[in-house]
């Protein structure tokens, strides 16, 4: 068994990764193309790991644990705070493409952004119109191209920014990070939410303002 296949059956076996799509994506997407070079050989332990600019690859745990809340489809529009590595807007990608799907990532550190970007491009994704990635202030969304199935960001606020909330659809969903936990939101209509919390997790901070 390779190492992906390895990390991929703990994720199955632990629990965390579940829906068969979400397993296609991670089998699909290698984590490998989205680590820098010289961390290529630990690319498949189950740890967050340095991408630069003080920030880091997520957890795959972290991430599978969040994609099974998030419950991407094909065919959806999806926006991604937070694009780091683009590791997880690729996941959403190949998720989503069919069906004419969309993931619009924005990244605040610009040199994230283009690496971001070169990673993405390995799957033809940029190409084939699936991914944009914004270089901005994620804490606003993204009005321009609202509204969103799903939103879904990989760093950590005090409380949802009150804008996601209105980007999103009626019946869409939130998954973010708030302190150390992972808020789920449902909109259930409009101004209307349900809400879970999931605690034991860490996460890089939601940095609002010019870079
Ligand atoms: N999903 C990424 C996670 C990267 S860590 C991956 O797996 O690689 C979180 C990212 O959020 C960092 O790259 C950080 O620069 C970015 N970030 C922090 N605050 C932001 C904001 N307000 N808007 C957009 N991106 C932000």
């Amino acid at each position: 068994m390779s190492s992906l296949e390895k990390l991929i059956k703990s994720l199955v076996d632990d629990g965390y990764l579940k829906t068969p799509s979400i397993i296609e994506a991670f089998q699909k997407i290698n984590r490998v193309d989205f680590v820098p070079e010289d961390l290529k050989e630990v690319a498949y332990e189950n740890n967050p790991l340095p991408i630069g600019y003080e920030q880091t690859i997520s957890q795959p745990l972290t991430v599978a644990f969040m994609l099974e809340l998030l419950e991407p489809k094909k065919g959806e529009k999806i926006l991604d705070i937070g694009a780091g590595s683009g590791w997880q807007t690729a996941l959403l990608a190949h998720i989503v493409a069919d069906g004419g799907g969309k993931v619009i990532a924005i990244e605040r550190i610009p040199e994230l952004k283009t690496i971001a970007e070169e990673n993405v491009a390995k799957y033809n994704f940029l190409e084939k119109d699936v991914v944009q990635i914004i270089q901005g202030d994620g804490s606003k969304g993204r009005k321009d191209k609202a509204p969103y199935d799903k939103i879904i960001a990989a760093a950590s606020a005090d409380k949802i920014p009150s804008a996601w909330k209105e980007q999103l659809k009626i019946g869409g969903r939130i998954v973010a990070p708030v302190g150390q936990s992972i808020v789920m939101i449902e909109k259930t209509e409009q101004n209307q939410f349900a809400q879970k919390q999931y605690f034991g997790f860490s996460f890089v901070p939601l940095v609002k303002g010019k870079v």
